[in-house]
């Protein structure tokens, strides 16, 4: 009784504090009704979507990519909720656009160059990705920072890059082992993120994705514990909350470092958990799709 008389107080506060004309039983269920439906849409409106990402890598043919969308297409169950998405080498980005011109698996690029356009060979910039229908780009990966030298500076341009072109950029951060140990995971990725932040604004992060992956667990078969992932993406937003709150609390935090058909509905469960950015087991069909089915 103590809780009913409080719920209802709580829906008719500012009702009785306006007309103090709350004795009428139609005025109290339409005030109820009005406002619960109006909580409730909020919490849904403020329901992020999941997204499942495959990141190819330097992987594939014409003739694997075709087997492996065909097997994509035929076991992707059109009730589930979440966004599929599959990050294509460059190289066959037309053929995955004509491929997948018919279903929900949205098409992304796995790098692009910071410069518009102009005399840098073998770079891709921007326009050209959305010109062969790209909705989204890594930024970022580990591999293109440990690798190829990408600075945390050079990843937030690419960021802006993607934006200006009407590509989703996706910001992939995290941690080396060593850094881990010594105890910086949420300096190191705090400055990654920080990067886009001091040069394009929070309102750069709240147009992309950002991808968790600590650097230890992509390619090597270790996650980062359910309770581990979640930990640092809760502050990963916590972070962002002293930006903007809405921009914390709207922004998709994929969680990606080994994740498969196993770990996946634990990972997934978390609540600052959005979905996963996944290499190895995005080459293979019935493992890339159970992980969208884990996702809902
Ligand atoms: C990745 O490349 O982003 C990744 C997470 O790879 P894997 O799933 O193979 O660890």
């Amino acid at each position: 009784m103590l809780v009913f008389r409080l719920v209802l107080g709580y829906y008719l506060r500012p009702f009785v504090k306006r007309q103090n004309i709350a004795k009428n039983p139609v005025v109290i269920k339409a005030v109820v009704k009005q406002r619960y439906l109006s909580d409730l849409k909020r919490v849904l409106d403020m329901a992020r979507q999941r997204l499942i990402a495959g990141n190819w890598k330097m992987n594939g043919s014409s003739d694997s990519i075709k087997e492996l969308l065909a097997g994509i297409h035929g076991d992707l169950d059109p009730s589930w909720k979440s966004a599929v998405l599959v990050c294509a080498p460059a190289v066959y980005l037309p053929l995955v656009s004509d491929l997948v011109a018919e279903s929900k698996v949205a098409m992304g690029a796995q790098n692009l160059s910071e410069q518009a356009s102009g005399a840098y060979t073998g770079e891709i910039s921007g326009a050209m990705l959305a010109d062969i229908k790209a909705q989204f780009v890594l930024v970022g990966h580990s591999e293109r920072r440990s690798l190829y030298g990408e600075s945390s500076e050079v990843v937030a341009d690419k960021y802006n890059a993607a934006l200006e072109n009407g590509l989703k950029p996706v910001l992939c951060i995290g941690e080396t082992l060593e850094e881990r140990e010594a105890g910086t995971t949420m300096e190191v990725v705090k400055a990654q993120i920080d990067a886009v932040i001091n040069q394009y604004g929070i309102e750069a992060i709240a147009k992309g994705v950002i991808a968790y992956e600590p650097v230890w667990a992509i390619g090597t078969g270790k996650t980062a514990t359910p309770e581990q992932a979640q930990g640092v993406h809760a502050e990963i937003r916590a972070h962002l909350a002293q930006f903007d709150a809405q921009v914390a609390e709207e922004t998709q935090i994929l969680y990606g470092g080994s994740m498969n058909p196993t770990n996946a509905e634990q990972l997934l469960a978390q609540a600052d958990i959005d979905g996963g950015l996944i290499g190895g087991a995005s080459l293979k069909a019935e493992q890339f799709i159970a992980i969208c089915k884990a996702a809902g």
